[in-house]
């Protein structure tokens, strides 16, 4: 009885250490994959200036793919080993849940709603909701003067229910919501004169604003937008490998160099030198 028990169990760690070595993917944490097969699929935006951006020859720029560069390569995959995939704000939480990106560093606020789906480390900065009118409105000078204007409600975003939703979310302010795909939209609508109001957050109205046009930002920051980044729910090796990327992130200098390099024009922007509090991963 005794040896039968003893070949069951030895036949169990066989087959135990088989699944860890064979390339069944769902098996392992990110941070193990990565390290692995030094590859990783990132999901960024294509289109905000100085946070995500696809350039016409194909390679991307902005301060969410430098951060995720800095993250990928202390999971140990090169540049030449990351994926660029777009992600806009309505599809982050599906793309991670399916497979399609292994993370997404999206201007992507750490939310409780959100934290039901997908695991967020971070926060790595802190953005803060502001507005932007066309530069020959003086009729919105703070966020009240919204009540009955036209705001671009971009899809999936969480900025505009800061406005329309009932506290604690939002501020239960009656404007019209005018739909659009993407924050891109939202600004060409805006010159367009089809919404008085884009209302999201500071660091993507400074990247829009420093594209030209004849926009300004009224200053009057609003919320706290922690920016996570957001991978598959309950994988919290990674989640704390990327923390610990983060915080080296910020003592090694490179985030400070970083914010410098994106936004150190950009006027009224407090840019943080420390690492912000992380979350705790869940
Ligand atoms: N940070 C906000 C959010 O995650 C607004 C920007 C965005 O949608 O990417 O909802």
């Amino acid at each position: 009885m005794r040896r039968i028990v003893m070949a069951l169990a030895a036949l169990a760690l066989g087959a135990s250490t088989l699944a860890a070595c064979g390339g069944d993917d769902s098996a392992s944490d990110l941070a193990t994959r990565a390290k692995e097969s030094k590859k990783i699929k990132v999901g960024i935006k294509f289109d905000q200036t100085a946070l995500g951006v696809k350039k016409p020859d194909g390679t991307v720029e902005g301060f969410d793919v430098d951060v995720a560069k800095y993250v990928a390569g202390k999971l140990g995959v090169p540049e030449s080993g990351i994926e660029w995939i777009e992600t806009i704000s309505a599809n982050r939480e599906p793309f991670i849940q399916q497979g399609q990106v292994d993370m997404v560093v999206a201007t992507y606020s750490i939310l409780p709603e959100r934290k039901e789906k997908v695991t967020f480390a971070g926060p790595y900065i802190v953005a803060h909701q502001d507005i932007m009118v066309r530069g020959d409105d003086a009729s919105i000078t703070k966020v009240e003067d919204l009540k009955d204007k036209r705001i671009c409600q971009a899809s999936g975003s969480n900025s505009y229910k800061r406005i329309t939703d009932p506290p604690p979310n939002g501020r239960d302010i009656p404007a019209k919501l005018v739909p659009a795909g993407s924050y891109s939209e939202c600004i060409a609508k805006l010159s367009g004169n089809t919404l008085d109001a884009v209302t999201t957050d500071d660091l993507i109205l400074a990247g829009f604003a420093s594209q030209g046009g004849d926009f300004k930002i009224l200053g009057t920051p609003f919320t706290d937008e922690k920016y996570g980044i957001g991978i598959k729910k309950g994988d919290v090796a990674t989640c704390e490998a990327i923390n610990t990327a983060l915080s080296e992130m910020y003592s090694d200098g490179t985030a400070t160099q970083l914010l410098q390099k994106w936004f150190g024009t950009a006027k009224g922007l407090q840019l943080p030198t420390a690492v912000p509090p992380a979350e705790g991963c869940s």
